[in-house]
Parts: structure tokens; C-alpha cells; sequence
């Protein structure tokens, strides 16, 4: 049955769907490290739970339907796929990927990659004319968007013919869309990333990440990655994945309305000198975004007055927390300049707009005037 997008939040693939002889609703948790082989030559379809889990496959299963991939793989951490995908390349590769990526993406790449003999051009793929950094040895474009923390939009489009045109692969970042809003395959990406930690999860209460592809011949390579290396989700996180995803498109809306409404808070407060959110009108990403996607999502950042200010509002807000994260429930404010971003090198992080001014929030599901009353009073009593 070819389902909808949020009935497959639910079924998967829906003939996928595990109707074992309990009639159990809510997918098992096969909390098993190996299993029985029937006799030499012949196994149940799973041998060992570093290869694979029931409860590892059925995520993997909904998270390719969700994103119209042939193949998902659910690794422990978003950091721990982007590793995995970066074993795809070798000593004298070179990558370009966007300067305003996810901070551990760029400590990832600077710090580890380079030492296995990778190099990188950092630069802005929304604006920058990316052609002119392709080397001989180029194999891959990586980007996100929009970007974190600047809500930079990318043209996937335009990007994938360019990667199409000179071989290389397109490598999209998508956690901040989440497959809700925004499907990169359709763009003409080929492997597909998230931190499902984010929005997949959705309640700040566990890590995962996934890669997602449409390529039979890199699904082969990274199930054998996976398997290898060790980093694949375990049983009961993939469940909370999995419980999750039930209600992504819910979750989606309403905090994209509570981003809205906030958006709207903020352009109207005088000591907020700046909002970036690729839901407004006449902004850069505004046309493109809604070209590639179908909503703007909950991520936003602003800048306000002085540095003293953004210090005040991240330890006066009363329901709002100060923490690193996204995508959950709960809304999160963050620093960029000492958290997320603190490993980024400060020129990059400059040039980039990421200064000590600067706040990034993502909007959960609450009550919208709570959140606003909230700002409004931490930014207030400064
Ligand atoms: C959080 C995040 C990551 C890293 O994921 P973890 O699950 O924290 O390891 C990668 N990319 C983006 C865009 C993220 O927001």
C-alpha cells in the first residue's frame, strides 16, 4: 500500500509492519545481542546485533520510507553517521562542504578527517560560486540547510546539478527540516543525513543519527561500515525513535507555528536587532526555501544589543531552558559562540555572523504565550 507521510510515521512501509503472533501494536524491543542459528549454513535473517536488531531494522525502515530512500542505516549519534560517511573517503580526497555547518561537523572534518589525509574548502554555499572549488580530487558537496546556526538556505537544486555535472556526490545534513518539510532526494541529493536525537525523537531523551541513501551501491558499503565499525543504534533507542516518529508531522506544525509566532515577537521588540528565520518574507532564503520545502521549520536565531543582554536573557528566562539541542519538545535556547559553535575557529565564526550577540532557539510544542511572555520578560527586565 503506498501510504501518506504520516501514516508511514506509523507503519513504515506499512507492509513492512511486524504482525508477529502477540498482535503487539508497539514494535518489540529485541533486547538480544545474538541470536540462534537454525543449523550450519542457515540463519533467522539476523546473527549478530552489531550486524543487526528487529527493533534497529524496523527504524531503518521507516526513517528510508520517510525520506523516499532505498536504505537507512540508525547509527548512536548524528556524529557517529557523519563519521561513518566520512570512511566513504580516502587520504587525498576533498570535500567541499558549507563554513556554516553543525560546530561537531566542522571539529569532525578539521580535527579527524584531516589527520586521515581528507581536506575541505569551507565555504558558503548559499551565496559563494562553488564551481571554482573543485579540484581533481573533489569527491563530495556537503551542506545543511538552513544552516545552523545563521538559517542560511542552500538550493539544493542548484547544488546537486553542479555535483552531478563534475561526479561528485551530494551529501545533505537534513535535521533541521526533518523528512516533514523537506526531502532531499527529490532535490538530487544522495545520501541523506540526520541527528535523530532532533526532530525524529522529538523529546530530548535520547541520541541517534541516520544516513539515508538511493544508491543499492552505497548502501552496500555503509551496511558494511556499520557492521564494522560497531556504531549502530542499540534496541531500546531505536524504539524511542521509533515511538517518536509517530507523531513527527504533529510535532512538526506546532512548533513551527510557535516559531512563527515568536518570530513575529521578536521583530517587534526594540532591543532584538536582528531575527534570521527563512520564514520571512523578502529575506535571501525566503523563494528558495519555499521552492525546496514545504514549511520553514521551528529553528531561528537573534541577535540583540549587546553581549551583556544575550548573557541576561540565557539565565533570566523562567520555563525556557539553556541547553544545547533541538527538535524536541521542550524549547531550547543556546549560545552558539561557547556552545555549539565554541570549536568553530573565531574568524570563521565572525565571518559567518555567529558573534557574541547572537541566540539561537528551537521552538517546542508549548503553550506560544507562555514561551513569548517568557522572552519578553527575560529580555525586558535587562
Ligand atoms: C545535532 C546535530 C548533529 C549531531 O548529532 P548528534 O546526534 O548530536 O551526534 C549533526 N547535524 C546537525 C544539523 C545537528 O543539529
Amino acid at each position: 500500500m503506498d501510504c501518506g507521510f504520516a501514516t508511514k510515521c506509523i507503519y513504515g512501509n506499512g507492509k513492512d509492519y511486524d504482525k508477529d503472533k502477540t498482535g503487539t501494536i508497539s514494535f518489540p524491543i529485541y533486547q538480544t545481542a545474538t541470536y540462534a542459528h537454525p543449523a550450519v549454513g542457515q540463519s533467522t535473517g539476523f546473527d549478530y546485533s552489531r550486524l543487526q536488531n528487529p527493533t534497529r531494522e524496523q527504524v531503518e525502515k521507516v526513517v528510508a520510507s520517510l525520506e523516499g530512500g532505498i536504505d537507512a542505516l540508525a547509527f548512536s549519534s548524528g556524529m557517529a553517521a557523519i563519521t561513518a560517511v566520512m570512511e566513504l573517503f580516502k587520504p587525498g580526497d576533498h570535500l567541499i562542504t558549507d563554513a556554516d555547518l553543525y560546530g561537531g561537523s566542522i571539529r569532525l572534518f578539521d580535527n579527524v578527517s584531516e589527520k586521515n589525509g581528507i581536506t575541505f574548502s569551507h565555504i558558503d554555499c548559499s551565496s559563494e560560486d562553488i564551481e571554482r572549488y573543485i579540484r581533481e580530487n573533489t569527491k563530495a558537496i556537503f551542506i545543511e540547510t538552513p544552516t545552523n546556526p545563521m538559517m542560511n538556505v542552500v538550493d539544493i537544486r542548484k547544488v546537486s546539478a553542479i555535483a552531478k555535472k563534475h561526479g561528485l556526490l551530494l551529501i545533505v545534513d537534513n535535521t533541521f527540516m526533518s523528512p516533514y518539510f523537506q526531502k532531499p532526494f527529490t532535490l538530487g541529493a544522495d545520501i541523506v543525513i540526520h541527528s535523530g536525537t532532533k526532530f525524529l525523537g522529538g523529546h530530548n531523551d535520547t541520541l541517534a543519527g541516520f544516513l539515508v541513501t538511493n544508491s543499492e551501491e552505497i548502501s552496500e558499503r555503509l551496511r558494511f561500515l556499520i557492521k564494522t565499525v560497531g556504531s549502530g543504534l542499540a534496541p531500546f533507542d531505536s524504539w524511542l525513535i521509533l515511538r517518536g516518529i509517530k507523531t513527527l508531522p504533529l510535532r512538526m506544525e506546532k512548533a513551527q507555528e510557535n516559531a512563527k509566532a515568536i518570530v513575529s515577537f521578536l521583530q517587534n521588540e526594540p532591543k532584538v536587532t536582528k531575527v534570521y528565520y527563512p520564514g520571512i518574507e523578502g529575506t535571501k532564503g525566503y523563494e528558495i526555501c519555499k521552492s525546496q520545502a514545504s514549511g520553514f521549520g521551528s529553528m531561528l536565531t537573534f541577535e540583540v544589543e549587546s553581549k551583556e543582554l544575550a548573557l541576561h536573557i540565557l539565565k533570566s528566562t523562567m520555563l525556557i531552558p539553556f541547553a544545547e539541542s533541538l527538535g524536541g519538545t521542550e524549547t531550547l535556547l543556546t549560545y552558539p559562540t561557547t556552545q555549539t559553535h565554541a570549536d568553530v575557529p573565531e574568524e570563521v565564526r565572525i565571518k559567518n555572523g555567529i558573534t557574541d550577540r547572537v541566540l539561537r532557539l528551537s521552538a517546542g510544542i508549548e503553550d506560544v504565550a507562555d514561551l513569548i511572555q517568557d522572552l519578553k520578560q527575560a529580555i525586558e527586565s535587562f
